[in-house]
């Protein structure tokens, strides 16, 4: 077989690998690898590094090989080496993907280096609101000017808030704009992974080479080398050699760089040098917001109420948001039930008790006191006239409805008052609900609070 004929191999074996493996894995793994030559029926193939090579080797090598000795069956093996002097690409049996190069990438294509991004992870699908504001603004704006404005763009932010979605969405953003960027986004965890395993095949010059030739380097969940000293040192270098070379660095983490327990000190104030931008928790309005845009995709539709239901209930964090409506949808479907907040209740009924927070006697006293403009001791005093006793009597009726205490113990907690008193307070609302629409208002807007 000469050249030629391997170069044809090879470039019809990795177009089924694209098919098989899709664009993002062929791009990072596959991409980098250079057919040598063919000897003795085996099919020698180089690759950049150890770390790649065993990657290829463990995952891709039985589908490489399946496919190479479908073309041409005096291939009996592959062997793939790490050779770290690269043809350069005038010389390499050409597996080179020009034509992918050409086109500008897409969301389904992935990073040069690192692992694959997730398609659904742009800006368009990422819904602003108070508490993400200013995260996206920041992220924005390092994915649309090329100078390096801010090093390091430091997101942090609680688990589910849209940390990652960030990130993703800036490197779609770079990717798109100027294709020949080399990107590199990866967990924490990842970056320690690469970093071990070239010492321990002593492999770290292309380790660092690897790192160093990155145009933006982004690291999801730096937490995660916390109290890792040699994993924080590597970082710290490779940090500090991008900066000076003007490379971006983006990094995010569940806390501030100063909050970073068991982070070195010198990497921790280099951390917090640039923009360090907070996602806070979700408000109603952003959770509703992201629950409109999301079932706007839904293949069946679902109630508003339903939604505003779910904003109200489901408070911990956008992925358990996006989970109570995917279970609702897919009940919906697979029960055939019709989606109805009863039925929402019923499919939710684990996430709801455990994202139920705890109201208490006292916060619901307090509200209801200041709703109706009354003291605080009011509701606990013995005194019976109208304008206490009608806010103590819906102050009795909401602990009810919103804390598991019994009525002895709400009796107990209004002044020591006697069980029947609450008993009574409770069913005398529930009348004058019917016939009294302001107090029916005012029941309202206090169980809004509550239900938050
Ligand atoms: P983090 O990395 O902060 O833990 P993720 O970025 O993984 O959180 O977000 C969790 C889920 O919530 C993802 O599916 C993401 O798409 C979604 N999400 C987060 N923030 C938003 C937002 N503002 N708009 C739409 N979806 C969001
Ligand atoms: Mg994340």
């Amino acid at each position: 077989m000469n050249n030629l004929d391997l170069e044809k191999i090879w470039s019809i074996v990795y177009r089924n690998l694209q098919y098989e493996l899709g664009g993002p894995v062929v791009n990072s793994w596959i991409s980098p690898l250079i057919v040598d030559k063919f000897y003795a029926g085996v099919l020698y193939i180089k690759a950049p590094s150890l770390f790649l090579r065993d990657w290829v080797v463990n995952n891709y090598l039985d589908l490489i090989t399946r496919f190479c000795q479908k073309e041409n069956k005096e291939i009996k093996s592959i062997e793939i080496f790490v050779s770290l002097v690269h043809a350069s690409p005038s010389e390499k049996i050409s597996i080179k993907t020009e034509k992918v190069e050409e086109q500008r990438a897409k969301p389904g294509e992935t990073a040069t280096f690192g692992i694959p991004l997730d398609p659904k992870f742009t800006f368009d699908n990422f819904v602003v609101g108070k508490p993400n504001e200013f995260a996206y603004a920041a992220a924005r704006r390092v994915a649309e000017v090329d100078t390096v404005a801010f090093n390091p763009l430091f997101l942090y932010g609680a688990v589910g808030l849209g940390k990652t979605h960030l990130m993703h969405a800036i490197a779609w953003n770079i990717k798109t704009r100027s294709p020949k960027r080399n990107i590199a986004y990866m967990s924490a965890e990842k970056f320690m992974y690469y970093f071990i395993k070239s010492v321990r095949y002593k492999d770290t010059m292309a380790f660092k080479e690897q790192f160093r030739a990155v145009d933006v380097l982004m690291i999801d969940d730096i937490q995660f080398i916390c109290g890792k000293d040699s994993t924080q040192e590597e970082f710290f270098h490779t940090f500090n050699a991008l900066v000076d070379n003007n490379r971006q660095v983006i990094v995010s983490a569940d806390k501030s760089p100063s909050d970073l327990d068991g982070m070195e000190e010198r990497l921790k104030s280099r951390l917090g040098w640039g923009l360090v931008a907070d996602i806070h928790p979700t408000t109603y309005e952003l959770r509703l917001g992201i629950l409109q845009s999301k079932a706007a995709f839904c293949s069946t539709k679902v109630p508003e109420v339903v939604l505003e239901f779910i904003a109200h209930k489901i408070t911990t964090n956008i992925r358990e948001l996006e989970g109570a409506l995917n279970r609702i949808v897919a009940n919906a479907v697979f029960v055939g039930r019709e989606i109805t907040v009863e039925s929402a209740k019923d499919v939710l009924a684990d996430l709801l008790r455990t994202s139920d927070r705890k109201v208490t006697v006292e916060e619901i006293q307090k509200k209801v006191a200041s709703h109706y403009s009354i003291k605080f001791n009011d509701m606990l005093s013995p005194r019976r006239a109208r304008q206490v006793a009608l806010p103590r009597q819906v102050a009795m009726y909401l602990s009810k409805k919103f804390t598991t205490l019994s009525l002895p113990e709400i009796g107990k907690s209004f002044g020591g008052r006697d069980h029947t008193t609450v008993l009574h307070a409770c069913k005398k609302i529930v009348k004058t609900l019917e016939e009294d629409s302001s107090l029916a208002e005012d029941i309202r807007l206090l169980s809004d609070i509550f239900s938050r």
